[in-house]
């Protein structure tokens, strides 16, 4: 028989077979082995395809992806009808109703750094803050030179920062939560409130630093705003967390973004500042950085320096819910011990 003819039969027995394979307890899978498998009936004559003249190829190359097209479509259809009736049989065995409202709390707990975090956001939007999201890829602009890094500043260094490769523009993942205050200004004039909770990364991992860790950014900008505001709200947001006991403290410090700037302590929570080993003896935790920000990151912003000032600080969520929750080692944070989020479902 010519190929051109058993094309033609085979088109009229897929058709029977179509027809058929509704009425018959065939698989889709079966009825592909047959017609399109190693030895079905496409690939057999796809292979006597050597021997027809070339004149005809062409026509009867054509037939045979027309035939072929059909029968993968046929199969596309059957396989998405025996899924859907394998998904329902599957239901309907299980005596599942996904019309019942989802049932929370008899499992699982959120995780401390969650818990710290909504604590925080909870406690600032009291103040009248608003909560900003800042993007976790960035590009140097928003992460460096508008903060007010130097070229030279050694955070632009491959050794403490991640830089995304192949970029035309360099793109890294940002090293803190300030970018979003660039971000923030740039879209909005003052006043400005608002805290800035995420993702930060740095090439750094050892007892005490984690390559990926938390931090919440706070920024306020507006006329006559001191030094005074910066050191009240800190006050009051720590004594919210820590408990009204515990003292603060500010040591200057340099941090590009702001002038003057300063570290910020808490009295020890473990030894109430007596002097443990956490606090190596001296009392005192050091949980973030703060300061008024800085007339040149004003500038990158088109801020005037003459009419506004600010303050802004950011701290590790990490270490908060470590020192508030009495957990000894901050990277039990990470480690995915369930014994360790057991202990928390009462502050859900
Ligand atoms: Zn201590």
């Amino acid at each position: 028989m010519e190929v051109v003819e058993k094309i033609s039969h085979l088109m009229h027995r897929f058709h029977s077979e179509a027809a058929e394979f509704l009425s018959q307890s065939e698989t889709a899978e079966s009825f592909r082995i047959r017609w399109l498998g190693k030895k079905g009936a496409i690939t057999e004559i796809f292979e006597e395809m050597k021997t027809v003249a070339k004149e005809l190829r062409p026509e009867a190359g054509k037939q045979i992806h027309a035939l072929r097209q059909k029968v993968e479509s046929f199969l596309e259809a059957q396989q998405k009808k025996e899924s859907e009736q394998w998904i329902e049989a599957t239901i309907a065995a299980r005596h599942i109703d996904p019309t019942l409202p989802v049932q929370f709390g008899s499992q699982g707990a959120l995780h401390p750094v969650t818990l710290m975090r909504h604590r925080l956001m909870e406690i600032f939007q009291r103040y009248g803050f608003s909560i900003y999201e800042g993007p976790e890829i960035e590009s140097d602009f928003y992460n460096f030179s508008a903060l007010n890094f130097q070229a030279e500043h050694p955070a632009r260094d491959m050794q403490d920062t991640f830089f995304l490769a192949d970029q035309s523009t360099p793109l890294v993942l940002r090293t803190h939560t300030s970018n979003a205050q660039i971000h923030a200004m740039l879209q909005e004039k003052p006043p400005i409130r608002l805290i800035s909770p995420g993702k930060v990364f740095r090439v750094d991992s050892d007892a005490s630093h984690t390559p990926a860790f938390h931090q919440l950014e706070c920024l306020v900008v507006d006329r006559r705003i001191s030094m005074a505001h910066l050191k009240g709200m800190i006050d009051a947001f720590v004594q919210e967390i820590f408990g009204s006991d515990i003292r603060t403290r500010f040591r200057p410090s340099y941090f590009p973004f702001v002038e003057p700037g300063a570290e910020i302590d808490v009295a020890c929570t473990l030894c109430r500042g007596k002097g443990c080993q956490t606090c190596s003896q001296t009392g005192w935790l050091e949980i973030g950085g703060c300061g008024m920000v800085h007339p040149n990151v004003f500038e990158a912003v088109n801020y005037d320096s003459e009419e506004y000032t600010g303050f802004a600080f950011g701290f590790g969520i990490d270490r908060m819910a470590m020192l508030a929750y009495g957990l000894p080692d901050l990277r039990q944070l990470f480690e995915g011990d369930v014994s360790l989020h057991r202990q928390f479902p009462l502050y859900q």
